[in-house]
């Protein structure tokens, strides 16, 4: 579909567990909405089914601490579609669904390398590009080389400015700069009882100390 009007807003979608965010979501959020002039970037926590949640964090604390992260973000939200629903959703059902609630604005959703590496094992993976397009943040130790990508990129691949131009269908890939951030590491380091963790936001740090989080 050809957007008819370069004006309609584009918003961001960038879903993950969170588990819990860090500077590199946030940075990678920053990133993608100076330089795909996003007007929002709504970050959207999936749903994990209770028996297979981190030790002590459930749903709704994986969502305070997206909300602590990005109280400072103007252009951020949180979006709490998935943690509301009691089963896991597949991306493409949540994105049809926050279609039908935005017809006439454009969405992109937000991944880096790693997911864009296995992205056609994705439910309904090619039903996701007939509702948006694909922003793909690099992320260290993934290549565009590697799994689905090169496949991907050779049929959707497309420069930032398609964003304005059309409504959906087109993977385009940033050329940002690494950030080193992974929830696994950071886990890690909180049941080692690790105290200065820079890569969470403050805030976030304080409320796992707070909450006694993450500790195996
Ligand atoms: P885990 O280590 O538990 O797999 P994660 O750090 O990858 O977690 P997720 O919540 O699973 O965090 O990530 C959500 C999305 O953010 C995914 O598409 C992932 O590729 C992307 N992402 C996470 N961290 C980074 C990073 N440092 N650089 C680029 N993309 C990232």
């Amino acid at each position: 579909m050809i957007n008819s009007a370069a004006a309609r807003p584009l918003i961001g979608i960038f879903g993950g567990t969170f588990d819990p965010i860090h500077q590199g979501h946030l940075a990678c959020g920053r990133y993608v909405l100076e330089h795909c002039r996003l007007d929002q970037l709504q970050l959207m926590p999936c749903h994990i089914p209770p028996h297979r949640a981190s030790p002590g964090v459930n749903a709704r604390q994986r969502a305070k601490m997206v909300e602590l992260a990005i109280a400072d973000e103007p252009k951020m939200q949180l979006q709490p579609l998935e943690l509301n629903r009691d089963n896991p959703s597949f991306t493409a059902d949540s994105l049809a669904l926050l279609k039908q609630r935005m017809p006439a604005t454009t969405l992109a959703f937000i991944i880096g390398m790693d997911s864009l590496c296995y992205f056609k094992q994705w439910h309904h993976w090619r039903q996701i590009l007939n509702l948006c397009h694909l922003i793909v943040c690099q992320r260290p130790g993934y290549h565009h080389q590697a799994g689905d990508a090169p496949a991907l990129l050779a049929e959707f691949g497309a420069a930032i400015s398609v964003l304005q131009q059309r409504d959906c269908g087109s993977i385009i890939e940033l050329n940002n700069p690494e950030f080193t951030p992974s929830a696994t590491a950071i886990r890690a380091a909180l049941a080692e009882k690790k105290k200065n963790i820079s890569d969470l936001a403050p805030q976030v740090l304080n409320y796992i100390q707070q909450h006694r989080l993450y500790q195996s």
